[in-house]
């Protein structure tokens, strides 16, 4: 990028979005400085070390680093900066309305360095309709000497995945704009122009993918760009709790979703993607955000009965995790069980709703001993997960050895590879619950039932064999 069209950027909040949007926009060329209150955070980043795992992240932080810099203080970062991203986090309260405190205090804490010059403030975290107007108000109480038409907000929601977090931010589908601003509008056109022209020289760890030319421009109301990102995640929901609804009524009538979901997936108006039966979503969005939808609509005595749904279907398949076992078990107390995978996906050591958790806390609840596995969460559910008195195994070898069953929770490459076989004899029953798919033509001793490839001992992979 030319010198001259390099923006000065703060990105509020160093977290899995925040980082990932501080550092590809150093890389496209912009001078940006990450503002965090948590100082152990931004110690680490000042080191040069990441906080969280994500692909490929570490390589270009170095590639940019003479363009990053990392701060607590707010007023080193903010009084230059052209545009400024508020990517704090929006955890759900009990009542599945999101938690705007944080939003609110980095909002807050930016209008206190608003300089008097045209800044643009943008919301990439995820926040109910209407927020961008709230934070906009907040700027004008905040701010030392408001200037209307200065300061301007614009809701920029974020696609990313965890895991594809820099595919998903240099090679989006599409950029989504919202404001009633055409002057901020066109300062984030001017921010996002490499990712738009698609000019920017790819970094070799993340390749553009083949027939990639440039992302869609969205531009919207403020309140459309915030309803966008709800309404997205909410789809998403969608489709994987409709395919494990149709996955549970497979089980009955000896059908397989595999091959249902392929089947269905090559119909274009569908598409292949979020159709895996399993376990259910998790993570940091879906969940949240689903239940801060259907908060919204009561707010006006609008109800989401498909969307409530979704969610029911989501937590049922937790328990049916549980109840497979139970069949084949009976009793789950004194019995030993393998869990392999606790992050909510792969590559990612991101632990918020993970449907492991929930299923290690009921098998601890109904007596069993839990002996669990992740090639890279174990070290954050040591600090995170304390509290549910479970058992790490160094290797998923280590964990399956002398278990009465497994649960395969998260599809990491590495259980894929795994010699299913010879691990399956180190078991003291050899029984695998594998949710996510993972184990391919097995054939040999053993029981390995997957979600909705027929009830066990006639799906094509559920071998029963005296052992
Ligand atoms: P996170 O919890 O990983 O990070 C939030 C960061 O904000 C933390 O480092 C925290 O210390 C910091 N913070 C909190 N208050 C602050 C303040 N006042 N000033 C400065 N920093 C502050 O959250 P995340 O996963 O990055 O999510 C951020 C937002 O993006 C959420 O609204 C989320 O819904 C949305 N989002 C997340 C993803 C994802 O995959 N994680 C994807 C799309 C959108």
């Amino acid at each position: 990028m030319r010198e001259d069209k390099a923006l000065q950027v703060a990105v509020v909040g160093t977290g899995y979005v925040g980082l990932g949007t501080a550092v590809m926009l150093a890389y496209l060329g912009h001078n940006v400085v990450g503002v965090d209150v948590d100082q152990a955070k931004v110690d680490l980043l000042q080191r040069g070390q990441l906080p969280i795992y994500e692909p490929h992240l570490d390589q270009l932080l170095q590639d940019s680093a003479s363009r990053l810099r990392w701060t607590t203080d707010y007023a080193s970062a903010i009084p230059d900066a052209d545009v400024i991203f508020i990517c704090v986090g929006t955890p759900p309260l009990p009542n599945g309305q999101p938690n705007l405190s944080y939003v609110a205090e980095a909002a807050q804490s930016i209008a206190r360095h608003l300089d008097g010059k045209l800044q643009v403030v943008v919301n990439k975290s995820t926040v109910p309709i209407g927020t961008g107007d709230w934070v906009a108000r907040l700027l004008e109480d905040h701010a030392r000497d408001y200037h209307a038409g200065r300061y301007l907000v614009v809701s920029n929601p974020e696609f990313l995945r965890e895991g594809t977090a820099l595919h998903d931010s240099l090679y989006p589908d599409r950029i989504v704009l919202g404001s009633d601003s055409p002057v901020a509008i066109a300062q984030l056109v001017r921010l996002y122009e490499p990712l738009l022209d698609q000019d920017f020289e790819a970094p070799a760890s993340v390749p553009r993918p083949a027939g990639y030319t440039r992302p869609e421009l969205v531009t919207t109301s403020l309140s459309s760009a915030e309803m966008i990102k709800y309404a997205a995640n909410a789809f998403l929901a969608l489709k994987i709790s409709f395919a494990n609804e149709i996955a549970g009524l497979c089980e009955w009538v000896d059908a397989d979703i595999q091959e249902v979901t392929r089947g269905i997936g090559c119909d274009q108006r569908i598409g292949p993607r979020f159709l895996g039966a399993g376990a259910g979503w998790g993570g940091s969005c879906f969940g949240k955000d689903t239940a801060a939808l259907i908060s919204i609509g009561r707010e006006y005595g609008y109800s989401m009965p498909i969307l409530t749904a979704a969610v029911e279907i989501n937590q049922r398949q937790r328990q049916l995790v549980i109840t497979k076992l139970q069949q084949h078990l009976h009793r789950l107390k004194g019995k030993r069980v393998a869990v392999l995978g606790m992050a909510f996906k792969p590559n990612t050591d991101d632990l918020r709703d993970a449907p492991a958790h929930d299923c290690i806390q009921r098998l601890v609840e109904l007596g069993a001993q839990v002996v669990a596995h992740d090639p890279v969460a174990m070290p954050r559910a040591r600090q995170e997960w304390q509290h549910l008195g479970y058992l790490e195994a160094a290797s998923a070898e280590a964990a399956l050895h002398g278990a009465d069953a497994a649960l395969v929770m998260t599809e990491w490459d590495e259980y894929r590879q795994l010699d299913w076989e010879s691990a399956l004899r180190q078991m003291r029953r050899r029984l695998v619950i594998d949710t996510r798919h993972v184990i391919t033509n097995f054939s040999g001793q053993g029981v390995v039932e997957q979600i909705g490839r027929g009830r066990s001992g006639t799906g094509s992979l559920a071998h029963e064999v005296a052992i």
